[in-house]
């Protein structure tokens, strides 16, 4: 393990990793003044022709426009407020559903608009909803949980298959999937290599666990919690020494953290 890790120095491609909070925040609240200036327009403008069908449709349409408007208000405060208190407020974590159905793609055009790299909103979003999975204090048994890392993390030149059967691992200490199938047996959780999202999803279908701990970059992450939704994930950020898709590694403690954040 120390000599693996003294060989990672590092690439320009291995980006640390580096969430802030401010990013989230600063574009949460854009998306709540979006929401408010969104809201008087969509009421307004269709007013001026539902007065000539009905004098009452003008309110009816402005009534159920503003419920809608506050119920995501009421999301970006509870969100904003968790976020700035690290920790949960007043039920935040239910408002995960809204941030990810709806902030998060709406910040990711906000974001793109604003020039804002989509790497740090990523980043940002998997540590609020880190937050969010860990306020709920949801507790489950080991065998409702699943551990799905990337097929990266396997040493390139390792020539067992260990995408069928992670125990087909020998341990031999070159990659971090021993230290993985070490901590499966220690808490009794399942652990599963995927090949990919598809791989991924299938898996999880299959298994149907209660509660995920999942491994990879940024962008699978992102997407992973999305297509999980509502299952609770805790997103651990993988290493890239090497860069992209190859040669990755995990801090097995970060694992072993969310992990027992699951066990209680
Ligand atoms: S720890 Fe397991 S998967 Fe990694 S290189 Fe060794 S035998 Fe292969």
């Amino acid at each position: 393990m120390i000599e693996r890790e003294a060989e990672w120095t590092g690439s320009s491609e291995s980006i640390p990793y580096q969430p802030t909070k401010v990013v989230f925040l600063g574009l949460l609240s854009f998306c709540a003044f979006i929401i408010i200036v969104a809201g008087f327009l969509f009421w307004y403008i269709p007013s001026v022709g539902l007065v000539n069908i009905h004098p009452a449709l003008p309110i009816v349409f402005g009534v159920v426009l503003a419920i809608l408007s506050l119920i995501l208000l009421i999301g970006a405060i509870g969100l904003s407020l968790a976020i700035i208190k690290g920790k949960d407020i007043f039920l935040s974590y239910k408002f995960r559903g809204i941030l990810i159905k709806f902030f998060l793609p709406l910040m990711m055009m906000l974001g793109g608009l604003l020039r804002i790299p989509k790497l740090k909103i990523e980043q940002s979003f998997i540590e609020i909803n880190n937050q969010l999975v860990r306020g709920m204090g949801k507790k489950f048994k080991p065998e409702r949980i699943l551990i799905i890392m990337p097929h990266c993390i396997q040493y390139i030149d390792c020539k067992i298959k260990v995408t069928q059967n992670v125990r087909n691992c020998v341990g031999c200490g070159k990659c971090e999937i021993g230290d993985l199938v070490g901590l499966s047996d220690e808490f009794g959780i399942d652990l599963f290599v995927s090949t990919g999202g598809t791989i991924a999803r299938r898996k999880v279908y299959e298994k149907r666990p209660n509660a995920i701990v999942a491994v990879a970059c940024e962008r699978d992450l992102t997407s992973g919690i999305q297509d999980a939704y509502p299952l609770p994930v805790i997103a651990v950020l993988n290493k890239r020494p090497q860069g992209y898709c190859m040669g990755t590694g995990v801090d097995i403690s970060d694992v072993r953290n969310a992990i027992r954040d699951f066990l209680g």
